[in-house]
């Protein structure tokens, strides 16, 4: 159960705490307080743990100061779709507003290499008119002999080169609950002139203690992989952890499943459940077409597979993409093989573009149909 209170409302006011002293009076039951950035003012919501069955949801919304109750269906508490449940979901994040109604591109490198790759990805970017970037600090890499990412050392002149074009957000894995501090620091230090989506991998989507880690900070908003090869479910409940920390800003990103059945694509596109996860959850939803296809195939009339995907996500409603460009691609230190080209972008931007419009126009067909 989920009791939302008024607008302006908070734990500490002489109504709030009301309501948290006769929740908390009830036999086995724990309230636990959340504020939640929503995308037009700030939600003070009490997550009411313990079995609930006992409690009266209207005696609850009799008090002044409750706005509604949300009897909590599944077991996504906080980042379910639940009946009744009318509250807006979505974030803003440093001017950025993702929900899931909007569509953001995070193009870039999957792994910071140097100065000028940097700096040319920002630029086109921003000659693109793009607010958003990837860009790979600490890299998780299946051989300790590989490249790991230039870490914390790069974070200073990315943040800096960012804040130079006009980027706003860019979405960054870290690996260590240590790298949370490292680039809160740095962001500081460059004057915040870029904002960071903290990325937990696939490989990491059950480090229950990361994700605790980023769930109790609220600054920066995560977007969390599917695991690879875990169920849709599990890996739900890991954004589930996020949330019930208190950060409610979270993505969730569909990257492909490990398995050779999704052969010659490095991973099994799993793009089909984009509805799902905007079914079962309010949370915006991100494609990762690189990880998915894992490389430049292209069908006879030239089409890229990446693309190809993409669109088959945007078409269904995702609301972030995460892909891999680089200037040099051959020169790439991680995934290389997977990149476009940055040449590519205007047509990227544009096929994609043409998804999106094809899934307003079926947006607007349904309505149309479910009114009938
Ligand atoms: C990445 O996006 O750089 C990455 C390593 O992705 P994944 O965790 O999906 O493999
Ligand atoms: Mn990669």
């Amino acid at each position: 159960m989920i009791v939302v209170l008024k607008n302006s409302i908070t734990e500490q006011s002489a109504e709030g705490s009301r309501v948290i002293d006769y929740l908390s009076a009830r036999p086995g039951i724990t309230p636990k307080v959340h504020v939640v950035a929503g995308t037009d003012r700030m939600l003070t919501e009490i997550y009411v743990l313990g079995d609930t069955s006992a409690l009266d949801q209207r005696e609850i919304e009799a008090f002044p100061s409750v706005e509604k109750v949300v009897r909590v269906s599944r077991s996504y508490a906080a980042i379910g779709r639940h009946n009744d449940d009318t509250r807006r979901h979505g974030f803003t994040y440093n001017d950025v507003t993702f929900d899931q109604s909007s569509l953001h591109l995070f193009a870039g490198l999957c792994a910071v290499d140097t100065q000028k790759n940097v700096e040319g990805i920002f630029k086109a970017l921003n000659e693109h008119g793009q607010r958003c970037a990837r860009m790979g600090a600490y890299k998780p890499r299946s051989s300790p002999y590989s490249f790991q990412g230039h870490g914390k050392h790069c974070l200073p002149w990315v943040f800096e080169l960012a804040g130079k074009y006009g980027i706003r957000v860019i979405a960054m894995e870290i690996t260590h609950d240590s790298h949370i501090e490292e680039i809160r620091s740095a962001l500081e230090l460059s004057g915040y002139a870029t904002g960071v989506m903290l990325q937990i991998g696939t490989r990491n989507t059950q480090n229950f203690e990361l994700l605790k880690a980023a769930g109790r900070q609220n600054e920066l908003p995560i977007l969390i992989k599917r695991g690879f090869g875990i169920t849709l479910d599990e890996s739900l409940n890991a954004a589930e952890y996020l949330a019930s920390e208190g950060n409610h800003k979270i993505i969730f990103c569909l990257r492909g499943m490990k398995t050779h059945l999704g052969d010659p694509h490095r991973n099994f596109v799993d793009f089909s459940h984009v509805p799902v996860v905007r079914r079962l959850t309010h949370l915006p939803v991100c494609i990762d077409p690189s990880h998915s296809v894992g490389g430049r195939g292209q069908d006879p009339i030239g089409i890229l597979d990446v693309m190809h995907v993409t669109a088959q996500g945007v078409i269904a409603g995702a609301n972030m993409i995460l892909v891999d460009f680089h200037p040099y691609p051959a020169e790439a230190l991680v995934d290389g093989p997977q990149a476009l080209h940055i040449d590519e972008l205007p047509w990227f931007l544009e096929d994609f573009q043409i998804a999106r419009e094809a899934f307003e126009k079926r947006l607007d067909l349904s309505k149309r149909w479910n009114k009938k």
